[in-house]
């Protein structure tokens, strides 16, 4: 997308920094590895008259209880809490999965698998999977991890122009794919007041693919090495909402305090080495398409075309 911005002769820096800051947040990469195609339709969407950046009401819930619903409507089956423990080969081909338990569910088509590449990888019993896409899949380039703040507090006195998105970028100089320099806030409960008790607002604030995992790899939970680093690294994300909600937020009033790391980000979103997923740079590679080369097994999400981010 850099090209284009290029031929229209685009040099102010700030100009610059906030579309390489856009193409990061959206893609992973900046404006110099991102599809334009992605671009194109983003800044159609953004820049239409009236358009604001909001947040699904009832939170990101309500979006999986949309797709919940559309699934059974049309008939389809759903098994939450159901860990896939291997994708099973016979004579070559995909023919179902194993969950943790035992349970095999046999597929009638096909097994379609939206884990990350390096997840579906691990999956696989490595004598099936030809070396040339295994080893594609471990050289393919990946984004950094997240740090994440989540804050429960008292609404009295806070502004009323609050907000529902800040981004705080502490230095453009550095980058906006710097370690510890840009921060995203949302407080959907602004929107949304029933994600949080009555008077009470819940916030969200995150470091967007910017924490090394290598920094956390091996650490244990539970060592005050791992407590001290995870104050350490959050301190950037607390400042930045105090920046962004003004005076009359006090840090030491919150009810809730929750410190993730790339370990929970791992964790809990079950992503390898808590990635936000591929960095593939648009124009050196091309992101993996569905299929794969192991008949009946595909795979869709962010580790396909075109990659990171939910359109
Ligand atoms: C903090 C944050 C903010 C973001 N903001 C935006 C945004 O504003 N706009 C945007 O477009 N994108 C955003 N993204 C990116 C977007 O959320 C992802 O690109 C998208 O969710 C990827 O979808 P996916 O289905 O490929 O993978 P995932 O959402 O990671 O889904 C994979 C699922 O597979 C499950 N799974 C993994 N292994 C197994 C297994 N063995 N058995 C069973 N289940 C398994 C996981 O639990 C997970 O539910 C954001 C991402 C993050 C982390």
């Amino acid at each position: 997308f850099s090209e284009i911005i290029d031929s229209l002769g685009l040099k102010d820096p700030f100009v610059r920094n906030w579309v390489d800051l856009l193409a990061f947040l959206l893609a992973g990469v900046k404006s110099n590895g991102i599809l334009s195609a992605e671009m194109i339709y983003m800044f159609a969407e953004w820049y239409k008259p009236g358009c604001t950046l909001e947040y699904p009401l009832h939170g990101s819930g309500a979006v999986v209880d949309a797709l919940v619903r559309g699934m059974q409507k049309f008939s389809g089956r759903i098994s939450l809490r159901s860990h896939v423990e291997k994708i099973v080969i016979e004579n070559g081909r995909a023919v179902g999965v194993r969950l943790r338990g035992g349970q095999f569910v046999r597929a009638r088509k096909a097994v379609i698998s939206n884990a990350s590449m390096w997840d579906t990888l691990n999956l696989l019993p490595s004598e099936a999977v030809p070396k040339s896409y295994q080893e594609r899949i471990r050289s393919t380039a990946q984004c950094d991890s997240f740090m994440h703040l989540h804050l429960g507090f008292d609404a009295e006195g806070l502004r009323e122009d609050m907000g529902i998105h800040h981004i705080v970028v502490n230095d453009w100089a550095s980058g906006v794919d710097a370690e510890q320099n840009v921060v995203l806030i949302s407080v959907p409960s602004v929107l949304s007041p029933d994600l949080a008790p009555p008077g009470k607002h819940v916030l969200h604030a995150y470091t967007p693919g910017t924490e090394p995992f290598g920094l956390w790899e091996g650490l244990d939970r539970r060592s005050d090495e791992y407590k001290k680093l995870k104050a350490e690294r959050a301190e950037v994300m607390w400042r930045a909402v105090e920046r962004a909600l003004g005076p009359s937020f006090d840090r030491e009033k919150c009810e809730v305090k929750l410190i993730g790391t790339p370990l929970t980000h791992r964790r809990f979103l079950r992503r390898h080495r808590g990635t936000y997923g591929p960095a593939i740079q648009a124009g050196k590679d091309t992101f993996p398409g569905h299929s794969t080369p192991i008949p009946q097994l595909y795979c869709c999400g962010d580790s396909t075309f075109p990659g990171i981010g939910v359109p």
